[in-house]
């Protein structure tokens, strides 16, 4: 018998996967698996045949196709008024996942310790163990997940090697602050402790809120990979396009990983992304797009038995049903499905622990007809 070691014994299939297969299994409506159900722009899909007929066919140089280096430097200072180099500062991914993977490929280090907050996207920790890190966890509480920096110092040690940040947060919709910069930044400050600031959602933020990203901070900028992903910008999660920020010497680092890696990505759709790019108007309409699905979809929830969650940014509404049942949100969610119809996420799923606060998530990025639909099944519960 061959025998196999496994590198990350205790890892199943990702409940992303898991959910949206029982959706499909029970005809449910798919509020659990983070992707829109209605179409990107048919200008960019255009702009990809096209690239296609222009001969973009074989490989983009290594670290990505310079007129969308350049498109990206150009969004993020229009944003931020912040100038990343183009040359040497900007890697493009296939997708958020691949940034996260390199960048902590290119730091880990066997007993290496970082710090992630949980709830948290379910990738960070068996890539962490994957290179021989520790995973520190810091559990944050509903409904806020406010963070006690001083907790966070706690956490710290000599082999205290990257804190991995996530704002607007995957899954609870919850936002760092000002304030939280600063704590932070009087934490790491004369040390050499990283940043991989996922900001996926960075788009993704209601209420007037400003997106606070570590690029802001000098402090934090000059120690940090920040991730994007073009599957949010863009409608388009299966296209598997992102990108990470970061300064020179560490994107040094990172493409000598991301060369082996992957090499470079998808040819065509990252010139037609650049193309599209040109004109801020293909993006700058997404924070009151998502913001207004969010209200809809409150405002269907309201008449629910659903508890719901404050929820600042990302596609992403919690609920809490704990008031009228102690079940396990594993098994609550599986019976959302199969008896109401509705595939949502249990927040346990977020703790490596499975700590169950008796909380689910949907995802509001679908069509209002979805959300209406999903509503009135949820209304039954
Ligand atoms: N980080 C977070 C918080 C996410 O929710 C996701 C997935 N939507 C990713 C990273 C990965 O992004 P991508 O699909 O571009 O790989
Ligand atoms: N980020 C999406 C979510 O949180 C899904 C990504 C995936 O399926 N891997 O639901």
């Amino acid at each position: 018998m061959l025998n196999i070691q496994s590198k990350l014994p205790g890892v199943g299939t990702t409940i992303f996967s898991v959910m949206s297969k029982l959706a499909a299994e029970h005809k449910a409506i798919n509020l659990s698996q983070g992707f829109p159900d209605y179409p990107s722009d048919p200008k960019l899909t255009e702009l990809v045949h096209k690239a296609m007929k222009d001969g973009f066919n074989q490989y983009a140089p290594m670290p990505g196709n310079i007129l969308l280096k350049e498109t990206i430097t150009q969004k993020v200072h229009n944003m931020y008024g912040i100038s990343y180099n183009p040359d040497t500062e900007v890697t493009v991914t296939a997708g958020g996942t691949q940034a996260i993977f390199t960048a902590l490929a290119t730091i880990i280090n066997p007993g290496d310790e970082v710090i992630i907050f949980e709830p948290a996207y379910d990738c960070y920790a068996p890539t962490i163990r994957l290179f021989g890190g520790l995973v520190k966890t810091y559990e944050l509480t509903p409904p806020a997940y406010g963070i006690d920096w001083d907790m966070v110092k706690k956490l710290f040690t000599a082999n205290t090697r990257m804190i991995i940040l996530n704002s607007p947060q995957n899954p609870s919709g919850s936002i760092l602050s000002d304030e939280d910069m600063q704590a932070l930044i009087k934490l790491v400050s004369g040390t050499d402790i990283l940043i991989l600031s996922d900001e996926v959602y960075e788009h993704l933020i209601y209420d007037g809120q400003q997106h606070k990203s570590v690029m802001l901070y000098p402090e934090l900028r000059e120690r940090s990979f920040i991730v994007a992903s073009f599957g949010k910008l863009l409608h388009a999660t299966g296209w598997k396009l992102g990108y990470c920020l970061a300064p020179e010497k560490l994107t040094k680092e990172f493409r000598k990983v991301h060369q082996f890696n992957v090499f470079s990505v998808n040819s065509p759709m990252q010139q037609a992304i650049a193309e599209y790019l040109q004109d801020p108007e293909n993006y700058t309409g997404i924070t009151s797009f998502f913001e207004e699905k969010r209200n809809y979809f409150r405002g269907l929830l309201a008449a629910s038995r659903f508890e719901l969650l404050p929820c600042h940014g990302s596609y992403f509404q919690s609920a809490s049903y704990a008031h009228f049942s102690d079940e396990k949100d594993t098994d609550f969610s599986i019976r959302l499905i199969k008896e109401f119809g509705v595939a949502t996420i249990p927040v346990s799923a977020f703790y490596q622990k499975s700590t169950d606060h008796k909380i689910i998530r949907f995802c509001f990025a679908k069509e209002n007809s979805t959300l209406l639909q999903a509503a009135e099944k949820l209304k039954n519960v």
